[in-house]
């Protein structure tokens, strides 16, 4: 879903800091007053928000094909029962610059996709979809604290990992390669 490196540090910290510590660092910082209780829940907004707000900023003027780019992918997956009709009604999709990776699911029923897709295939873009999809449905499935807190703590576990070593990951991959099979299948079948 991304690259490694800022999020893990974020990621980290209710993992690493000792109790007491990230307060004193961030003393004198009024605009962070929740430092005493930074937890996994935190963790992951943390990341989501500034991520969110990077692309919603930098988004630029709306795109007239956005929304039937997306509609075209829904309808695809719907048409082959990986997604439902009240999943796709019931989730926001948004096409905009994401710092790394080409896919975020920061809250629940909110699907944010990178603007580096416009310029891939619709098959590409499907599959991606699919993806976040899934951590559409694991944020309803967990709940959303457990979602967020067990993200991050596999993340953490994993050394950073965003692939199939990270569980939650695991499971959008193996339906997005699923979506990729089923797609260039039907392409070869010229349907
Ligand atoms: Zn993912």
């Amino acid at each position: 879903m991304m690259k490694h490196l800022p999020r893990l540090l974020i990621l980290l910290v209710p993992c690493l800091a000792p109790a007491g510590e990230l307060e004193d660092l961030l003393s004198g910082s009024p605009t962070l007053p929740f430092a005493a209780e930074f937890d996994c829940v935190n963790a992951f907004d943390l990341f989501a928000s500034f991520a969110s707000l990077h692309c919603v900023a930098s988004a630029g003027p709306p795109n007239a094909g956005d929304a039937e780019r997306i509609d075209r992918a829904l309808r695809k997956l719907r048409h082959h029962g990986l997604v439902t009709a009240e999943e796709a009604a019931g989730t926001r999709v948004r096409i905009c610059p994401l710092m790394n990776g080409t896919g975020l699911v920061p809250a629940p029923g909110r699907i944010l996709l990178d603007d580096g897709l416009r310029n891939m295939g619709d098959e590409l873009f499907t599959e991606i979809l699919a993806h976040e999809f899934v951590h559409v449905r694991q944020f309803e499935k967990l709940g959303t604290a457990e979602f967020k807190c067990a993200y991050v703590r596999e993340m953490s576990r994993c050394g950073g990992c965003q692939d199939d070593g990270h569980p939650l990951e695991k499971e959008a991959y193996d339906l997005q390669e699923r979506v990729r099979a089923l797609l260039a299948r039907i392409a070869e079948e010229g349907g």
